[in-house]
């Protein structure tokens, strides 16, 4: 049995207004139709998470604390039933989200809950004689969250756990696409919550997001998204100075020197580059490999993309699934005959529609890219790696960091200092030295330039969610 409904303060309510179509990507079925919350539902929602705010924002670290540790234990019980949700409405091989989402997703909320009672900060002092001053972390107000559906229960925690706990009640909205295991996650959230400091909605960006990042009594919008929707956030959280904490996309270059581990590289960049059919911002999506690895790299990694499995009956022998509409693979198709139409480029394998039912595209490698090409600048955000050859390491830094994005990327050498120098040149969020695509709670998520800003993950978030102020008391 599926669960549909909304959480508005403490009763689950169904949507008035007209219903979005959630489909099963591996066999384009229609699994629900889901009517979309009203403005005035979404109203209620707000006023609910409001209202809480007076007592849980009061809450101590302690007491929000234990409410995460039992919302992690509740996920990790029913760690099969979710599991078997999102592989239904993502259409990712169910083994891979059950053992790589899952334990990331009950980890997320175990952090939080022992961070919510260990922040850090400057220690009380006199700056002004006989003035103590001291500084207090505070929750922001109402968080409205809006989660993608790439990973819609693991953004869903990336967001719910260091917001509640900071201390601050929440409205968030799923994808359109993908509501169902949020949907699953607000029966347990208020089991174990107290009513309103969780409210879910559901619909589509353009009516419930638009509404809830409008809202004036929405103090924070969290988005992870598209570029195009973190400015129209932007926009709105203008017009009442909302704070905004935007993840927003990326195009992860991933260079390969001369002397990199030829096998290390095949094997990360065939994990890492198609891991959730390439639907990830973080992908191994654009390789700047060294002259002298270059034609090795181009077919070793080939044979190796050539043998990934994909809608094969039993699904646990699957590496990857399908793309999460038809409309995202006519993208991503469309991205690769463009890129066909120069005569430099070399569709190394794949590049093809799957046949059959589901919105499958085939692990697709682009060789003789180059940096002023469209697969290079773009994100695809489907199975699809293309390869440029550069001759220079000022080269490869340059059309690394020559990019609107700057989320993610990787270096891949056995000289170690190499790989430390290029990691303080590159501008991203984040890099890998001869890996990719390895997070951890402990450590921040997040990008600069068109990726966004604000850290998902690590104290850092818990900062992001929270206010510092500044307390002074005059003695005597
Ligand atoms: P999207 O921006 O279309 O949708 C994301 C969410 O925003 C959805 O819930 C959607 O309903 C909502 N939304 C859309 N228009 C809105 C509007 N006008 N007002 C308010 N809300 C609105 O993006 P998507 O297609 O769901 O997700 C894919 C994108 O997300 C990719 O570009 C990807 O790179 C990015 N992404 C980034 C990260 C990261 O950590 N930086 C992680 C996952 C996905």
């Amino acid at each position: 049995m599926l669960d549909t409904k909304m959480l508005i303060g403490s009763k689950f309510i169904t949507g008035t207004e007209a219903p979005e179509k959630v489909l099963n990507p591996k066999t384009e079925d229609t699994l629900i139709d889901l009517p979309e919350a009203s403005v005035e539902q979404i109203d209620a929602a707000v006023e609910a998470a409001d209202a809480a705010f007076a007592t849980w924002s009061r809450t101590t670290p302690a007491e929000r604390s234990a409410l995460l540790l039992k919302l992690a234990d509740a996920i990790e019980k029913d760690a099969e039933a979710y599991a078997t949700l999102e592989a239904l409405n993502c259409g990712k091989p169910r083994i891979r989200v059950l053992q790589d989402e899952i334990p990331a997703i009950v980890d997320c909320f175990r952090f939080f809950a022992g961070a919510a009672r260990t922040m850090h900060g400057l220690v009380a002092g006199e700056y002004i004689p006989g003035h103590t001053s001291m500084i207090r972390r505070d929750p922001v107000g109402v968080v409205g969250s809006i989660a993608p559906w790439n990973y819609p229960l693991m953004m869903a925690a990336w967001k719910l756990a260091p917001a509640l706990a900071g201390g601050n009640t929440i409205v968030i909205k799923p994808s359109e696409q993908t509501p169902l295991t949020m949907l699953k996650l607000a029966t347990a959230i208020a089991e174990i919550f107290p009513e309103g400091v969780v409210n879910v909605v559901v619909g589509r960006g353009e009516s419930v997001g638009n509404a809830l990042i409008h809202h004036p009594k929405v103090s924070m919008v969290s988005l992870t998204g598209d570029v195009a929707t973190g400015k129209k956030v932007l926009q709105a959280a203008a017009k009442t100075i909302k704070r905004t904490h935007l993840e927003l996309g990326g195009k992860a270059p991933v260079i390969v020197f001369d002397d990199a581990d030829l096998d290390a590289v095949v094997e990360g960049v065939k994990i890492f580059g198609y891991y959730n059919a390439g639907q990830d911002c973080t992908a191994a999506c654009r390789i700047y490999a060294g002259k002298k690895i270059y034609d090795n790299l181009v077919a070793d990694l080939s044979s190796a993309v050539k043998g990934l499995k994909y809608n094969q009956p039993n699904d646990d022998e699957n590496d990857i699934g399908p793309l999460i509409s038809a409309r995202q693979r006519s993208r991503v198709a469309s991205f690769v005959e463009r890129a066909t139409e120069h005569k430099h480029i070399d569709i190394a394998t794949g590049g093809h529609l799957a046949p059959g039912k589901g919105f499958f595209y085939e692990p697709t490698v682009v060789a003789g890219a180059l940096q002023s090409d469209e697969i290079v600048r773009r994100e695809v955000f489907g199975p699809v790696v293309s390869i440029t050859r550069f001759d220079e390491v000022e080269e490869a830094l340059t059309w690394a960091n020559d990019s609107d994005y700057g989320l993610a990327s990787s270096v891949w050498t056995r000289d170690v200092s190499r790989g430390m120098q290029m990691a303080s040149r590159l501008q991203y969020g984040c890099t890998w030295v001869n890996c990719h695509f390895m997070l951890v709670s402990e450590m921040p998520h997040g990008g600069v330039k068109s990726s966004g800003y604000g850290k998902d993950l690590s104290m850092y978030a818990l900062e992001d969610y929270t206010v510092a102020r500044h307390v002074m008391v005059k003695m005597g």
